[in-house]
Formats: structure tokens, sequence, C-alpha cells
């Protein structure tokens, strides 16, 4: 398959308040090719509640309901629900998708309780969490995925702890698949939405999202800085499903010895919010756990892949 194999049709029109280069509107496009029209959106309070736009300016052509921070996965359950019973009564015809779409921040933080508990009651939705590292839509503060040694207004030195790995606490819900995407590997992200779809269950899939002003690169290098964080190893491409994990595109080529991983340090280098990390002897220190940190996520998930067990 090829990118120009994907739909024409565009379900995330053009026209959106969303900055130039912004990885959640790209994200949404190409999800919503791979779901189609029938899909039912819900917006967890981020950026994208602003691009989605007030009504009748909405850049959203489906049906979308804007809900609280905390309320992903609660909201979700609601809407599944709804569906059910109209389905027992005979009111509905083919069942929509019900895609909730949220930032770390709705994700890593905010939410995690409303997200752990549809899925542990094997809610049937594809929860989506498009992961820019930080609350970029409140002004850049830090969050739980925001990566040590990364500037944010409420890590002004850097920050001096690790991210969270929510995919791995995700796994652990025991829920049908879950999956990491990148933006630099479209037709990856594609076909991880497809078999998403074609799923039962809570299904949950992570982008990684470069996010031009709050990482502090050109807008035009949203996709560089997207294809370095994978071949870096700081954003490893994985989809785990009946207890294995499968490592895919950059990464599968990474770990089987086809491609030599790039120096953590190369990605950094990319953005300016490591500017200070890479400059000071601290910063330094950072960089080395950060080597230190992919090489543990990679020993972790190998434990999972039935050709390294
Ligand atoms: S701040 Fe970042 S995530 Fe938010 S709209 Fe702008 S580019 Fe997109």
């Amino acid at each position: 398959m090829r990118l120009k194999d994907l739909t024409s049709e565009e379900l995330f029109l053009a026209g959106s308040t969303a900055c130039q280069g912004c990885p959640s509107s790209l994200a949404l496009r190409i999800a919503f090719k791979a779901l189609g029209k029938n899909t039912i959106l819900i917006v967890v309070a981020s950026c994208t509640s602003v691009v989605q736009g007030a009504y009748p300016l909405s850049a959203i052509n489906l049906p979308v309901m804007n809900v609280a921070f905390a309320t992903g996965g609660a909201s979700a359950s609601g809407v599944v629900a709804g569906l059910n019973a109209l389905g027992k009564r005979g009111e509905t015809g083919e069942k929509p998708t019900v895609l909730v779409w949220a930032g770390d921040g709705g994700t890593y933080d905010i939410g995690i309780q409303s997200l752990s508990g549809a899925a542990e009651r094997e809610t049937d939705f594809i929860y989506v969490c498009y992961n820019n590292e930080m609350y970029s839509n409140t002004g850049t503060q830090r969050s739980g995925a925001t990566p040590l040694g990364a500037w944010t207004t409420t890590t002004p030195g850097g920050k001096t702890q690790h991210r969270k790995d929510i995919s791995q606490i995700m796994i652990a819900h025991r829920i049908p698949y879950v999956a990491t995407v990148s933006l630099a590997y479209p037709l990856d992200f594609y076909q991880k939405m497809l078999k998403a779809m074609s799923l039962k269950g809570t299904r949950y899939i992570e982008i990684l999202a470069p996010c031009p002003p709050g990482w502090k690169f050109p807008s035009g290098q949203m996709i560089e800085v997207s294809r370095m964080a994978v071949q870096s190893g700081m954003w490893l491409l994985y989809e785990h499903e009946e207890g294995k994990t499968r490592f895919t595109a950059a990464t599968s080529r990474i770990l089987d010895g086809k491609v030599k991983r790039k120096p953590v340090r190369d990605y950094l280098e990319t953005q300016g919010r490591f500017k200070q990390a890479i400059a000071s002897p601290e910063g330094s220190k950072a960089i080395d756990r950060l080597e230190e940190e992919v090489s543990e996520s990679i020993r972790r998930l190998q434990g999972w892949v039935p050709e390294y067990i």
C-alpha cells in the first residue's frame, strides 16, 4: 500500500485554527481516512478542542463531543452504552466507531482514572493519545509525558524526572490492542488504525506529536523531528496484541540490526527545549540517563517479543 492509495475523502477540513505544522491535525486527517464517516469523535480538552472550532465552523466533518479533561474514558462509556441501548431497540444501522482523541495531559495525568476504568470495563472504543509531551494548549507546562531534561514553563531548568510509559500501563490492562505510531511513518499509523478498527473492546493508540511552538523548532521540520525520535529510539514503534509485542517500521529495522540507532543527543539537538540540557554539565548527565532509558525500554519490550524470549 502507498500513501496515494488512501481515500481522497477528507473528514478533517482545511482552514482550521491549528498552528502551522500541527501534529494533531495531520494525525486526525490520517486517522479519519482509516476510520471513515461512521465515527463519533470525543475530544478531550486539549489543543484539538480549539482546532475543532466553534459550531458551525468546525474543521471536523463528523459528529463531535467536546468533553472535560478528566472524562475521556467515562464519556466514551456513556456514548457506547447509549449506542448499545439504541441497537437493542433496532434504532441504529451499522454501529459507529467511538473514538476518543486526547492529549498527554488528558491521558497521562488528568484522565488516567477515566481511561483505566473504561479499559477495565472492556468498553468497546478506540482511544488515541496524541502525545506532545506537555500541556501545549495552556501555555507549555510539564506533563507526566515530558521527558527528562526538557524545558517547559514549569520546568525552567529542565525536567528532573523521567516520563511515564503509559502504553505499558495500558498493556497491563490486558486490552486487545495497544500500538505506538509516528507521523513520519504514516502507513504504519494507518494500518494500525485499521487493525484497531477490526477489533472489539478497548484499543489504545499513542502518537508522538512534536509540537513546533512548544518544542521550539521550525514548523516545517515536524516530520523530520518525528523521524529522528524513532531513529534515536526515543520513540519506539510497536503493537501489542494477545500478549505479544511486534516491533514495526524503523524500530524493527533498528532492532533487527539492519539500521544503526542514532544517538539520543542528535534527536535532542533538533529542538530548542533541550538547549539548556545539551549545554550544561548536569544536562549531559540527563542525556546519559535518557540513553539508559531508551536501552531499558527496548529490553523491557523485548521481553514481550517471542523471538527475544
Ligand atoms: S500548540 Fe502544538 S499541538 Fe497545539 S495546535 Fe499548536 S502545534 Fe498543534
